[in-house]
């Protein structure tokens, strides 16, 4: 069988080429050997902000006396909780998978490879112009730290429990790490989170790390910082009908007991990529994020100018954590000014209860260079900073806008004025 484009992965950078290649009007041929969506429509984005979603109106049931609304008894049923995350799932999933067939992007559901520059799948042999591998990544664990599934969990066991653990050890502070630290610990999960580096979350900015472990201090969420596990160790329990114990040894000496462990360390590529392919998506070992996989995906096929350097990034930490370009530790003292300002300035956040974060904008020539924003909508806001950005603005111009109020946004406006 004869195709323009072959395609190996039918997630986000598998699918998006896919569309943009059928939109100049060539054959496509998609492979994919699980589920169509790939690890953020089935088991990262999509599923985990719909369990979030539960935890943060839970979280702000707990309060809502304050607000005038009296709500008694609230409970979580965890189980109901991952049946919505899984409804939510599989109506995405079924309306891409009609996209593709509507689009006339041929979908082979089964394992592919590539043999002497051709794909081959279920026996067959598919002779295609130009073949993308998009097979994206996995969870990574470690030599003495091993996914068992049923102690030791990756981000794809954790999206399976039923019920809720009374208490669980996260390894690791990326944004897997602190998602679902936060969903945990609005669930009542006595969570513990371990960090090799010196900061909580150590790609953001220091001031945003730092302001995470205070939200978290705050949250009773214990934290392990500058340190790992020396041992992860499964004691059977003497007793029967007793659960057995997971005993972890930090290398800083401290000793943790929890019921089971959430290891989020990292995600290792799929496979390496033969010279013959081009390479979209996780994959490339490069971002790990579902807009970098379809930017990258739109990039190649429609030859749509991406600069990688803006890639914003968001974590949906409580409230959320959002940045894009340099960080302060970056920048060379005495060459830059920025900005800082509380959300607490701005009248919206009260209404929404919501008063916790800051935005940071950092500049250089009178031009934004990074900004760092924790905030109820930083997931939003940081994408105004990214179009100004990307689009070489000055602050001046950025002066010119009419930011709308009350809002989260008009915070960005007045950090404007505070350079
Ligand atoms: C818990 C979690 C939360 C996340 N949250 C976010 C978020 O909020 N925002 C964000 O931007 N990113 C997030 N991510 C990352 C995001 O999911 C990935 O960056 C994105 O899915 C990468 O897309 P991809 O197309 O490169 O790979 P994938 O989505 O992994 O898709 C690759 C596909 O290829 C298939 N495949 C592999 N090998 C073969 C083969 N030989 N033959 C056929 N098919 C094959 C796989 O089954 C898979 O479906 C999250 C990830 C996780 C794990």
């Amino acid at each position: 069988m004869n195709f323009n484009i072959g395609i190996i992965g039918g997630g986000p950078a598998g699918y998006t080429a896919a569309f943009q290649a059928r939109k100049k009007g060539l054959s496509v041929v998609l492979f994919e050997k699980d589920k169509i969506g790939g690890t953020c429509l089935n088991k990262g984005c999509i599923p985990t902000k719909a369990i979030l979603h539960s935890a943060e109106i839970f979280e702000e049931m707990k309060c809502a006396a304050d607000l005038g609304i009296n709500v008694e008894n609230i409970s979580v049923d965890y189980a109901k909780v991952v049946e919505h995350k899984d409804k939510i799932v599989e109506k995405l999933r079924k309306s891409l998978e009609l996209s593709l067939k509507n689009t006339g992007v041929v979908v082979v559901n089964t394992e592919a490879s590539i043999e002497d520059g051709k794909i081959i799948a279920n026996g067959e042999t598919y002779i295609c112009e130009k073949i993308i591998t998009a097979t994206g990544s996995k969870p990574r664990d470690f030599e003495g730290l091993r996914f068992d599934h049923k102690f030791i969990l990756s981000s794809d066991d954790i999206l399976e429990l039923k019920t809720l653990p009374k208490s669980i050890a996260i390894i690791g502070s990326g944004a897997i790490g602190i998602e679902w630290a936060r969903i945990f610990s609005a669930f009542g999960v006595e969570v513990s989170i371990i960090e090799l580096a010196e900061h909580l979350l150590p790609l953001a900015d220091v001031e945003v790390s730092k302001r995470v472990e205070r939200i978290f201090k705050s949250k009773k969420i214990k934290m392990y910082i500058n340190t790992s596990p020396s041992s992860v160790l499964r004691t059977p329990s003497p007793t029967i009908g007793e659960k057995d114990k997971c005993v972890i040894t930090l290398k800083s000496g401290e000793v943790l007991e929890p019921e089971c462990v959430l290891l989020a360390a990292g995600r290792t590529p799929f496979v390496s990529v033969p010279s013959c392919s081009l390479a979209l998506g996780d994959v490339c070992g490069k971002i790990q994020l579902a807009h970098f996989a379809i930017k990258q995906a739109i990039s190649e096929i429609s030859e749509i100018e991406f600069d990688e350097n803006l890639v914003p990034s968001v974590v949906y930490g409580c409230p959320e954590i959002a940045w894009v370009g340099k960080r302060e530790q970056d920048l060379k003292e005495g060459t830059y000014q920025k900005s800082n300002m509380l959300i607490s300035a701005l009248g919206k956040s009260h209404c929404d209860n919501c008063t916790e974060g800051f935005i940071k904008i950092l500049s250089q020539d009178g031009k934004i260079v990074g900004a760092h924003i924790v905030a109820k909508e930083a997931s939003a806001m940081i994408q105004q900073i990214t179009i100004a950005m990307q689009n070489n603005m000055t602050i001046d111009d950025l002066k010119k806008v009419c930011f709308a109020h009350p809002t989260y946004s008009e915070g960005i406006f007045e950090s404007l004025f505070r350079f």
